[in-house]
């Protein structure tokens, strides 16, 4: 399998170099050449198989000659081997026809675990057979740094440092990032809001110097090989519920458009899903993107759903990139239009396309709130805010005849002021995490300086 970029002006890579560089070099993002799809029966198949099985199945048409057949079998396996739960991404019922796919039984309880262990497996083996280190170097608002850290936590081959704004994550949130002691894995508290950490990851990425120097990577959402290990949980919980014999639909809580893009992907495989249903807060770019046919960025409004709270939606290049007949200076256009004009209008050509698989809502506080209280009362089972934003969003979108699964996207104790607010109690951390405020933080200061921050990457990494 070889990869483009949906710009259309980069090199064509193999799957280990598009997973290595991230960002292709003419600004785009890398796809493969094409989709390939299982067999009907070979789907139908997966029905009782164990997730991993699933997992080697789904994704082994990308890898190419990445990995052998039994290397890549090991990595899935090493990937999945610390979730808390033995069907790693098991399903309940909430309603008639409205299934919950949880998400959330990795170590930083996310659905961001999905992608983060398996790149981690997959980085260290590519890594360690050619001999050699890079260092890794990622900011967060939340989650994605405590999930970049325990996926590399103790690996040979990689140095990681996150970058968070000092003062402004919750504090399970810090703790996650701060609490594994190995010495690979660095929390840098930066002077400054989220902004000013992306800034400043931005300038080391473009110190040339530096960044050989370093040999500095990047495993951000645009990363291939993230949208890939998602692609896995729309087989097994379809399968779950009958497919491919019947159709289903899903509910997606969408932020960088990552997640449901991954199921768009399964579709194009050969899964039968009837609708993709995107589900937003109140910063709803893509919620008015299907309604108006115009991509129009507005400002962020901080919500409770706050891992969702984006006015760019990198993953949506990849989708267009298809809906433009993998035209890629058309979407290098629109890309220019966005950056240069603040937004697009979809051709009706491409907007008919878009409306013919995604329907789309948005949940505004207020409802997010009722959702949580009400999902309580009426099941017993407690959800994180941008759940609740996906169970407010499918619940017009039911049918009896096709089963609606909606992606609980963390767990409810990552986020337990929200939670708390809905429902008037404040949930527990799961028990292997039951310790986590006992456990000694490493934390390292830096200053809002470039050459502070670069100093700190030299002196600490290994
Ligand atoms: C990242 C995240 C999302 C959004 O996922 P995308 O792939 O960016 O659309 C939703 N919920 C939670 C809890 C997240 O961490």
């Amino acid at each position: 399998m070889r990869y483009v970029s949906t710009r259309g002006n980069a090199p064509v890579l193999s799957f280990e170099a598009a997973m290595l560089s991230g960002l292709a070099l003419d600004g785009g993002l890398y796809v493969p050449e094409d989709w390939p799809v299982l067999e009907a029966e070979t789907i139908a198949g997966f029905a009782g198989q164990a997730y991993e099985d699933v997992a080697y199945t789904v994704m082994r048409p990308y890898i190419g000659d990445a990995f052998t057949d039994d290397e890549f079998r090991a990595i899935v396996g090493r990937a999945y081997a610390g979730f808390a739960h033995k069907a790693r991404c098991p399903m309940v019922q909430i309603d008639a026809g409205h299934w919950l796919l949880e998400l959330f039984h990795g170590p930083t309880l996310a659905f961001k675990d999905v992608a983060m262990q398996l790149i981690g497996q997959m980085f260290e083996a590519s890594l360690g057979r050619a001999g050699k280190r890079v260092t890794i170097v990622g900011a967060t608002s939340g989650d994605t740094g405590s999930a970049a850290i325990e996926a590399f936590r103790g690996l040979d081959a990689v140095d990681v440092f996150i970058l968070y704004p000092d003062g402004r994550v919750s504090e399970v949130q810090r703790r996650q990032m701060t609490t594994p002691q190995e010495a690979n894995v660095h929390t840098l508290a930066i002077e400054g809001d989220f902004d000013v950490c992306q800034a400043r990851l931005k300038d080391m990425f473009n110190d040339h110097a530096f960044r050989e120097e370093v040999a500095l990577a990047g495993v951000n959402s645009i990363n291939w090989a993230r949208v890939l290990a998602q692609v896995v949980y729309y087989f097994t919980s379809a399968v779950a519920l009958g497919a491919p014999a019947r159709p289903v639909s899903f509910t997606v809580p969408t932020g960088n458009f990552g997640d449901i893009f991954a199921g768009y992907v399964a579709k194009r495989m050969g899964l039968p899903i009837d609708r993709l249903v995107i589900a937003t807060n109140q910063n709803d770019i893509l919620h008015r993107t299907l309604a108006e046919g115009e991509h129009r960025k507005e400002g962020v409004v901080p919500s409770i759903s706050p891992s969702m709270d984006i006015q760019v939606s990198s993953n949506f290049e990849r989708l267009l990139f298809d809906i433009y007949d993998r035209e890629g200076e058309a979407v290098a256009q629109l890309m220019g239009e966005l950056k240069h004009a603040d937004g697009f209008e979809l051709s009706q050509g491409a907007l008919g396309r878009l409306r013919a698989e995604f329907s789309s809502g948005r949940a505004s506080e207020e409802e997010t709130l009722a959702t949580i209280a009400r999902v309580y009362k009426t099941t017993g089972e407690v959800i994180c805010p941008h759940t609740a934003v996906g169970v407010h969003v499918a619940e017009p979108h039911i049918r009896t005849d096709i089963p609606m699964i909606t992606l609980a996207t963390a767990h409810p104790a990552k986020f337990p002021d929200a939670v708390e607010r809905a429902m008037g109690q404040r949930p527990a951390l799961p028990p292997h995490m039951a310790d986590l405020f006992d456990r000694p933080e490493r934390i390292t200061p830096v200053a809002n300086d470039l050459e502070a921050l670069e100093n700190t990457v030299r002196g600490m990494r290994r």
